[in-house]
């Protein structure tokens, strides 16, 4: 199948991408056979691949819920949201709070295809192509300006995407441009690889620079360092299955108390609050 352009970047069924890969990984549709092939070589080399990427989910969705059901925070910005899957921030945001306003953030060409043809008759969200790396460009952005209220407080959603940014890409200098355009009350969901210094840290960080050219797993005190200036709440950087778990209806979610699997160590959440 030939490549195919949409804003510039081209869908090319030949090469991997990373949002494809994680839909794969989370039993989605939207892959082709390379992204299946990477796909399978994370199963094979790093078994708990496909825990990590559920995990991470159902934190995430923890987290939107929580904002929206205690925090009265109504606009969110979603910086490398990743192609449509089960529960997407808005439908858990406006579940809780139907006012909610949502922009997605992504640089793949098909999960914007896919963005925008889910989020069609939805005036309250918008899908903005520009890379996370430019927050000024996401920030100025027109679909942005239509839907968030920078004078109110927004929740910054960082979910598995600054271990896409390489050190030499400041990916604290992302976080900070963020943290002084936002009005205090905001707040900041990070999901992050997280390093244990351990056999399977770095077999998955030498799986993922080979095939991505990044992918950085970092410790939870580096972690930490990104969220510089901001109120890091309870219960701080954890792994994200111990972060606020419940027993809600999503089958992603972990019991509270059981042990947690090595690869659930290898992925870490946190939320903070600019005072
Ligand atoms: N945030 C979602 C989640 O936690 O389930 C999806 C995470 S997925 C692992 C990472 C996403 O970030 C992919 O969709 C990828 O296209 C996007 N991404 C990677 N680098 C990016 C960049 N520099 N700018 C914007 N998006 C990027």
């Amino acid at each position: 199948m030939a490549a195919m352009t949409y804003e510039g970047s081209s869908i090319d069924p030949a090469k991997p991408s990373i949002a494809r890969v994680y839909d794969y990984l989370l039993g989605g549709k939207d892959n082709y056979a390379v992204d299946r092939e990477i796909g399978d070589v994370f199963k094979r080399d790093l078994p708990g691949s496909v825990a990590i990427a559920f995990a991470n989910r159902a934190a995430l969705t923890r987290a939107v819920r929580e904002i929206a059901k205690t925090t009265g925070i109504r606009q969110f910005i979603d910086l490398g949201s990743g192609l449509p899957t089960a529960d997407n921030v808005h439908q858990v945001a406006q579940r809780h709070a139907p006012e909610s306003r949502v922009v997605y953030v992504d640089i793949d060409p098909q999960v914007l295809v896919h963005g925008r043809a889910l989020l069609e008759n939805n005036d309250r969200t918008r899908v903005v192509a520009v890379d996370v790396r430019n927050p000024e460009g996401i920030h100025t952005h027109p679909d942005t300006l239509e839907i968030i209220d920078f004078t109110r407080p927004v929740a910054v959603i960082l979910s598995a995407i600054l271990h896409h940014v390489n050190d030499d890409e400041d990916p604290a200098g992302i976080v900070r441009y963020w943290r002084d355009h936002v009005p205090s009350g905001s707040c900041f969901f990070i999901s992050h690889f997280r390093s244990g210094n351990n056999p399977e840290t770095a077999e998955a960080e030498k799986v993922l620079q080979q095939t991505f050219g990044r992918g950085r797993w970092r410790t939870d005190a580096e972690i930490a360092s990104l969220l510089d200036g901001l109120e890091i709440l309870d219960p701080g950087i954890v792994p994200a299955s111990l972060w606020r778990p419940d027993e809600s209806d999503n089958p992603w979610n972990s019991d509270e108390g059981r042990e947690l699997t090595v690869w659930e160590h290898l992925i870490a959440a946190g939320l903070a609050r600019k005072a």
